[in-house]
């Protein structure tokens, strides 16, 4: 279920000022306590809010976790992917690591002239090649990456659960956030990586 904005400022408002009274809640929106009635209804039906008579609202500390529960839920890929970085496929293994460097990342993508995924390399990787005397300006990273079909995708509209289960059970760092413009012909829109996922934990428990 999904709170509307004015209910999570009411949730916001409870939470730092327990117990406050819905005239208060009203005053601190700028809202008349009419117009909230429906709101903190709603609000203690569900079991967010308790309200105690004489005292005022307070949360309700168990559905307390069940509103960070129905967050992560609701919460998809879209919402919090970051930005990919890419290289293409010929770079040489010196470029990309200066791209690792200069927008601090740990896996980059790779595409092909077409402009889709067709690669992605890890730190690790580069310290494999380096351990092979490779000559990192002339070998390109397409010598050293892992290729399609077996990088593991996602898309905008997969729910960030399953994204996380991913990482884990591929034990990767990072998931490109993929449009499929023909069949088996991805576009890079993004990227979901362990950083990301530590970003919505932390917002998890600002609720
Ligand atoms: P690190 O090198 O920092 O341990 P990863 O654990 O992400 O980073 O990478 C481990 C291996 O998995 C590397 O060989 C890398 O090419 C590969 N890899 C990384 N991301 C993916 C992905 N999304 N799909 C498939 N393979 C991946």
């Amino acid at each position: 279920m999904k709170f509307t904005e004015r209910q999570e400022n009411i949730i916001t408002i409870v939470k730092s000022n327990q117990p406050i009274t819905g005239t208060d809640i009203a005053n601190e929106l700028g809202y008349s306590k009419s117009t909230i009635r429906s709101d903190l209804s709603l609000l203690t039906h569900t079991g967010v809010l308790d309200a105690k008579p004489k005292v005022g609202y307070i949360i309700n500390t168990d559905k307390q976790s069940n509103t960070v529960n129905m967050k992560l839920f609701e919460t998809t890929v879209k919402d919090i992917k970051s930005k990919a970085v890419c290289v293409k496929e010929n770079i040489s293994l010196h470029d990309a690591v200066i791209q690792i460097f200069l927008n601090d990342a740990g896996t980059v993508f790779v595409t092909n002239e077409q402009d889709y995924l067709c690669g992605v390399v890890s730190r690790k990787d580069f310290l494999k090649s380096i351990l092979g005397n490779v000559d990192i300006n002339q070998v390109p990273v397409s010598v050293i990456m892992t290729r399609m079909p077996n990088i593991i995708i996602t898309n905008d509209q997969e729910s960030i659960v399953d994204a996380a289960k991913k990482i884990i059970q591929h034990k990767i760092d990072a998931l490109p956030v993929v449009e499929e413009i023909e069949p088996n012909s991805f576009k890079i829109t993004g990227r979901i990586s362990k950083t990301t996922l530590s970003k919505l934990f932390v917002q998890l428990t600002e609720l």
